[in-house]
């Protein structure tokens, strides 16, 4: 079973990925955006590790739902809602359980996803975070690693396509041959999330 321990642990990993790769997005940023998505998922997870050291929440529902919350109120740019609303709609769908499976966790994330498609009105293909977050939320039914793998197939894939939703979208066509930073982001939550399940000896 995934305990609160998990989930914090998930949200602290996925903040260090961030901490090592910000000059990396913000560059990917730079090509086909305004080069602040390292920046501005640098400072939502700092604050999310913030506050979660402060007043630690005491189940997964609430740690993803308190992540949520900070990365709306701390990320200026279009990611920290569509972020924010991933965990937060994620947190929700997992109730009061003191401890989930990874099925039940792939479930809620599947809910995660479809909350931040209806934001964004995007969808598979658009070049954006949805093309890592839907196949890794449908491979996390089969393992950590098939989730891990999804994701970053996805992220790659986003390579050759056109933009057609978000800030890279007024580029057209000059938006093809560079990588979403968005969808590179969603591959380093899940990426953390599959190492956290490893460092749990494949909980779940
Ligand atoms: P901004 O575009 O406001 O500068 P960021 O640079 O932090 O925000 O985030 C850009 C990323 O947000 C894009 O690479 C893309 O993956 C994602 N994004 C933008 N708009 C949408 C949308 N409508 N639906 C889903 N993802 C989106
Ligand atoms: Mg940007």
């Amino acid at each position: 079973m995934l305990d609160t321990d998990f989930f914090r642990r998930w949200m602290t990993t996925t903040a260090a990925a961030v901490d090592r790769e910000a000059s990396n997005l913000t560059d990917l940023d730079s090509a086909i955006g305004d080069a602040d998505h390292g920046s501005n998922l640098q400072r939502g997870f700092t604050a999310v590790t913030a506050a979660l050291g402060k007043e630690p929440p005491q189940t997964p529902g609430a740690v993803l739902i308190c992540a949520g919350r900070q990365l709306i109120s701390t990320v200026g740019g279009a990611s920290g809602p569509l972020y924010g609303t991933l965990l937060r709609r994620t947190g929700k769908e997992l109730g009061d359980a003191p401890a989930v499976t990874r099925d039940e966790l792939a479930r809620a994330l599947g809910a995660g996803v479809a909350a931040v498609a209806q934001l964004g009105g995007a969808q598979a293909g658009d070049k954006t975070m949805l093309d890592a977050l839907l196949p890794a939320a449908e491979a996390l039914g089969t393992s950590f690693e098939a989730a891990r793998d999804a994701a970053r197939a996805g992220a790659l894939a986003t390579v050759p396509l056109r933009a057609r939703k978000g800030r890279a979208s007024y580029l057209g066509e000059r938006s093809i041959g560079h990588q979403d930073p968005g969808a590179t982001s969603s591959a380093l939550l899940i990426d953390a999330l599959a190492e956290t399940g490893d460092a749990a000896g494949g909980a779940a």
